[in-house]
């Protein structure tokens, strides 16, 4: 079957990444950094980058990757460095600060045929905060997400999608694995940032498509909770104070195969494919539907109607 020992070394890589994550995360202290957009970042991201780039690049070396992270932090904190390659070294022994960069910035890669899109740690702000946070792995190639791996240590669960052979979920305790489907259902999932979306038009699209309930979770678990049926619908429409922000691949591409997959639909909130094969950004997309399908025309629909809400409301003012 095509794809298998991409998904097996996939899955190792992001195995490995969530229990250095989670060492982390019960270590007694450890802080994060702002990066230059303000954004945290941590040592356990750039430790399960470098495991993770490392561990692709052994295997397909002629793949390219495109990471979130990159080592120019650690460049200008040595003492960091330390941190990281320390971490590093409880899965590569022999790894040293100079090729733990050098795995860092192989992330730093260009979008092409055939690549790998991951991010180490997704919703970082969960991961500081104890709630969700998810370590992505996907392979695009020929303009499609093929593969998706997705370790969610904060549900103890890892979502995998092949292309054409379905979602499924593995327990990352005991290895058990089932097939996951979308179910009907009336819950809406939304980011825990209210930054990160538009909270007021998103409740209100749901409610227009008969959505009774909502929760909130970050990272791309919430593409998880739609494949596995906990929820109907992930929206992600963009927030008013930033109306021009444009998606990472990293970001999505994972969660849209896991959903896809498990039979729902992603699209923009324009109704158009996600098109993850010509940046780093999703520049041609704005914002984010994601659905069991069932209901996925109907939230399209909301959504045109309200555009048109606020275009009138625009008008008037
Ligand atoms: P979530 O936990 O679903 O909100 O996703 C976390 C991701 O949101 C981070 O990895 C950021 O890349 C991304 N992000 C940062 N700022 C914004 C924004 N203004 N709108 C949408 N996503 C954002
Ligand atoms: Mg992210």
């Amino acid at each position: 079957m095509q794809y298998i020992h991409e998904a097996e070394i996939a899955i190792a890589a992001a195995k490995q990444a969530a229990s250095l994550c989670e060492s982390v995360r019960h270590s007694v202290e450890f802080a994060s950094v702002d990066k230059p957009d303000r954004s945290p970042v941590t040592i356990a991201d750039f430790a399960a980058q470098a495991v993770i780039c490392y561990r692709l690049n052994q295997a397909f070396p002629k793949d390219a990757i495109v990471a979130e992270e990159s080592a120019a932090l650690l460049y200008e904190s040595p003492l960091q460095l330390t941190k990281v390659t320390k971490l590093v070294q409880s899965f590569i022994p022999d790894a040293t600060p100079d090729q733990v960069t050098a795995w860092i910035d192989l992330g730093q890669g260009k979008v092409g045929e055939r690549f790998w899109t991951l991010d180490p740690i997704d919703g970082t702000k969960g991961f500081l905060r104890g709630d969700q946070y998810a370590i992505a792995i996907a392979l695009i190639e020929s303009g499609e997400v093929k593969l998706g791996v997705m370790a969610c240590p904060g549900m103890d669960e890892l979502f995998m999608a092949i292309r054409g052979q379905g979602t499924r979920r593995i327990s990352l305790k005991t290895g058990e694995s089932q097939p996951i489907r979308v179910a009907a259902g009336n819950c809406l999932a939304e980011s825990v940032e209210t930054s990160h979306g538009n909270p007021d038009r998103q409740r209100s699209i749901a409610q227009a498509v008969g959505l009774t309930s909502r929760f909130q979770m970050d990272s791309q678990a919430k593409y998880g909770a739609i494949a596995s049926g906990h929820a109907a619908l992930y929206l992600r429409l963009p927030w008013v104070q930033n109306p021009n922000y444009r998606e990472n691949i990293w970001d999505h591409a994972v969660g849209a195969i896991i959903v896809e997959e498990a039979g729902g639909c992603v699209t923009d909130m324009n109704g158009q494919p996600l098109n993850f094969s010509i940046d780093p950004q999703l520049i041609e997309n704005r914002g984010i539907v994601a659905s069991n399908g069932m209901i996925h025309e109907a939230v399209l629909r909301a959504i045109t109607q309200t555009n048109i809400q606020d275009d009138s409301e625009q008008l008037a003012s």
